[in-house]
């Protein structure tokens, strides 16, 4: 049974058009299932309607075969999504009859849903004359075929293949940063190409070897990480070629050969183009086809070489007009190379609303959809739109809809200028209530942010990035001047520099971590106390920064239990008695910082009191406290749908928080992407939180609302809210809440 699934699966998926893959489907489906007939039904969505696509067994009528949602035994698999088995379909209530097809003829039905993702993308049929009910085997047979048929259908889907994508291509992902764009889309792909390697030598044989190597290491790493990405999945070619470029690429053979050409004075492209190129002829004369196609895997792999031979330089692209940068995934390096006028939005094949690239999307103000399964070259230069509200990319999209997304382009603008004439006034309620509004900031590569005369100070600097795009540990030295630019940037307000947070979605490129559950592992504060070098020069570095500033606080992330923070306390000592010795030196005072954490594990909640003279500020980080209590990886997208700041728990625990600083007299803010959300903003309030930090450009946006709502109404929001039994409750009723107050220009539908 196994080995004839796998052969529908294939043929299904190597056929060259969505009908002959059909076609294929309900042939090969009959003979292996031994049935007299297999129909394969399409949903349209638009229409909510089956069409019937390709049969084996019944007559092909000269008209469409639909039936509405829900409409005969097809519409009733599809509305309640699971198979239905039926011995005499004839006399089953919802039989319907179409004339001239011959279902009369067959007794037996047996139905199963498509599903993808939650949507019935098809329904598939067999039928038997003879009267009976498919047995267990057949129907586990059946409900596994369909499953995998989903996947090839969603990419069917994706590639604009589907019969209901009239107008355009309509995709859809996980909306990551709000707002809409409308432009031309622009995809990379200026790769570096084997064939246009040219023989070359090089002057210094050790720094061409020493680029070798870094580009072999690069290209394991990344091979690593791809294979188990596609792990759990039905990639199995895909698999195939990264085990055997990760084998290639260890083997000792081919190494050797490479590193012969660049000792005999090759340039390391040169010495790749060759060895790679003979590698792949080799592969090409052998008489066993698969062997023959590996051919073309190994030049893909001697291209990946190439490019991370090349991966310091930034290409420095040219437009006229800003584009929506299309990408497999959004790095920071990646939105630091492309000039911000330039960009109107991003959309990427991988990553989730919560990722740190999504943050960073955010920050920039730039609208972003993760996790979208696009075709590069079938979208490259096309005109779409990007609506970052609900997740929706649409390709080429018809008059009307770019007329309606134009209109909301507007008004989007106008609305931001409308808070930004108001940026300047300091934050409070309606009610006259002061809400502190701070400023996140350190992911963008830019160090030499402008000062922002709307904010209290900053919330949250995330240091990571320097470490980020480096190629090694920054220096002492290094680092003490990037946090003195900030520091000195805010020289009159406060500064909270949080200590390095890698791990997780932020990898360092030099510090390899093979783990199966980064974001449960080796991460934040684990990390850093494990190096306590790396702890120490950084603490180091930020108190070097602060002499004469006075204005710095340090946050620790990741904290789980006290231990952490003592053990930390007492390296931050160390740092500070070393620091006020420099200090003194030169006829200076050290001020000591106050010192935080961030609560995002959810143990620490059972422990606040236990911070009770231990620290002086906690900063709430809902985006991990969120990931950690509803245990969903923030930055998957295949579990976008369960990531929810909105969620009861988090609401409760969010609540928790705030009540028991406030008893224990702690001072407490928010910095995850809660406190920038409006609806998350109003919530927070009013429960009682009194500071809140955010990226650049929520700031305006949410003193804006504040400014036009009392606490006393916020308090009344948030009791609805803590009663709320589900997240979209909470949702609808505050979308009404400032509807009625005239503010529903601020939400709008989707999630975030
Ligand atoms: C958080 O987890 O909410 C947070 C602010 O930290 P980061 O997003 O950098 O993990
Ligand atoms: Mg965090």
């Amino acid at each position: 049974m196994l080995t004839q699934l796998r052969e529908i699966v294939e043929k299904v998926a190597s056929a060259p058009s969505l009908i002959e893959a059909l076609d294929q489907l309900v042939v090969s489906t009959c003979r292996a299932m031994k049935t007299e007939c297999c129909s394969v039904y399409i949903a349209d969505h638009e229409r909510q309607q089956f069409t019937l696509m390709a049969t084996q067994g019944l007559t092909k009528p000269h008209y469409q075969i639909e039936l509405a949602f829900g409409e005969g035994l097809v519409g009733l698999v599809g509305s309640r999504a699971e198979p239905i088995n039926v011995a005499d379909a004839r006399h089953h209530p919802h039989f319907k009859h179409f004339p001239g097809i011959g279902e009369e003829s067959f007794g037996s039905f047996f139905g199963t849903p498509i599903i993808h993702q939650r949507q019935v993308l098809g329904v598939l049929v067999i039928q038997q004359q003879q009267r009976r009910e498919f047995d267990e085997s057949e129907e586990s047979f059946m409900v596994t075929l369909a499953a995998q048929l989903a996947v090839i259908f969603a990419h069917a889907k994706a590639q604009g293949m589907w019969p209901d994508q009239r107008d355009g291509l309509h995709l859809i992902g996980s909306a990551a940063s709000t707002g809409v764009a409308v432009a031309r889309a622009w995809w990379d792909d200026n790769q570096p190409r084997l064939e246009q390697v040219l023989p070359a030598s090089c002057l210094d044989i050790e720094a061409e070897q020493e680029r070798l190597s870094i580009a072999i290491e690069l290209a394991s790493a990344e091979f690593r990480r791809l294979r188990k990405r596609f792990d759990s999945e039905l990639h199995k070619e895909t698999l195939a070629i990264f085990d055997l470029f990760s084998h290639l690429l260890n083997d000792p053979m081919l190494r050797k050969d490479l590193f012969a050409k660049v000792v005999g004075g090759d340039l390391a492209e040169w010495a790749i183009r060759q060895v790679v190129e003979a590698y792949s002829d080799r592969f090409a004369n052998m008489k066993d086809d698969y062997l023959k196609e590996r051919a073309q895997d190994i030049r893909e792999l001697g291209q990946r070489l190439l490019f991370f031979l090349h991966n310091d330089d930034v290409t420095e692209h040219q437009w006229d007009e800003p584009v929506v940068l299309l990408t497999r995934e959004l790095t920071a390096a990646m939105l630091a190379s492309i000039p911000r006028d330039k960009l109107a939005a991003v959309v990427a094949q991988e990553g989730a609303a919560n990722s740190h690239a999504a943050i960073l999307s955010r920050a920039l103000g730039l609208p972003a959809i993760m996790g979208v399964d696009f075709i590069p070259e079938k979208v490259h230069n096309c005109q779409v739109i990007v609506d970052g509200y609900r997740g929706d990319f649409l390709v080429n999209p018809n008059r009307h809809v770019l007329a309606e997304y134009n209109r909301l382009l507007k008004e989007e603008n106008e609305l931001t200028q409308t808070v930004e004439e108001e940026l300047g006034k300091a934050s409070y309620t309606r009610d006259n209530q002061r809400i502190h509004i701070h400023l996140n900031a350190g992911l963008s590569a830019d160090t030499s942010i402008a000062v922002n005369q709307g904010v209290d100070g900053v919330g949250l600097y995330r240091t990571e990035v320097p470490f980020l795009l480096q190629r090694s540990f920054p220096s002492e030295e290094e680092q003490t001047v990037q946090y003195r630019a900030i520091l000195s940037t805010y020289h009159d307000k406060q500064v909270v520099m949080r200590t390095l947070d890698v791990g997780g979605d932020k990898p360092l490129p030099y510090l390899t971590i093979e783990e199966d559950n980064p974001f449960l592992g080796w991460r934040g504060i684990r990390f850093t106390l494990d190096h306590p070098e790396i702890f120490l020069i950084q603490v180091r570095a930020m108190l070097k920064a602060s002499i004469g500033l006075e204005n710095m606080d340090i946050l620790l992330p990741m904290i789980s239990g006290i231990a952490e923070l003592d053990e930390s306390n007492a390296l931050i000592d160390r740092a500070y008695r070393e620091v006020a010795c420099y200090a003194k030196e030169q006829g200076k005072v050290l001020k000591r910082p106050r010192l935080g954490i961030m609560i995002e594990v959810p143990s620490i909640l059972y422990q606040l009191p236990a911070l009770k003279g231990k620290v002086d500020f906690i900063s709430v980080g809902s985006n991990d406290l969120t990931q950690y209590l509803l245990a969903v990886d923030r930055n998957n997208s295949r579990v976008a749908s369960v990531y929810d700041a909105l969620h009861p728990a988090v609401l409760h625990a969010m609540k928790h928080i705030i009540d028991t600083s406030n008893a224990l007299n702690i001072p407490v803010s928010v910095c995850g992407e809660l406190a920038g959300d409006p609806v998350g903003a109003l919530l927070l309030v009013g429960m009682g939180y009194r500071s809140l930090s955010m990226n650049t450009r929520n700031v305006a946006r949410i003193k804006y609302i504040l400014r036009h709502i009392s606490v006393s109404e916020m308090e009344q929001l948030s009791r609805f809210a803590l009663k709320a039994t589900f997240a979209d409750d909470v949702r609808t009723r505050t979308t009404e809440f400032v509807d009625e107050r005239g503010l529903g220009g601020f939400i709008r539908a989707g999630k975030q």
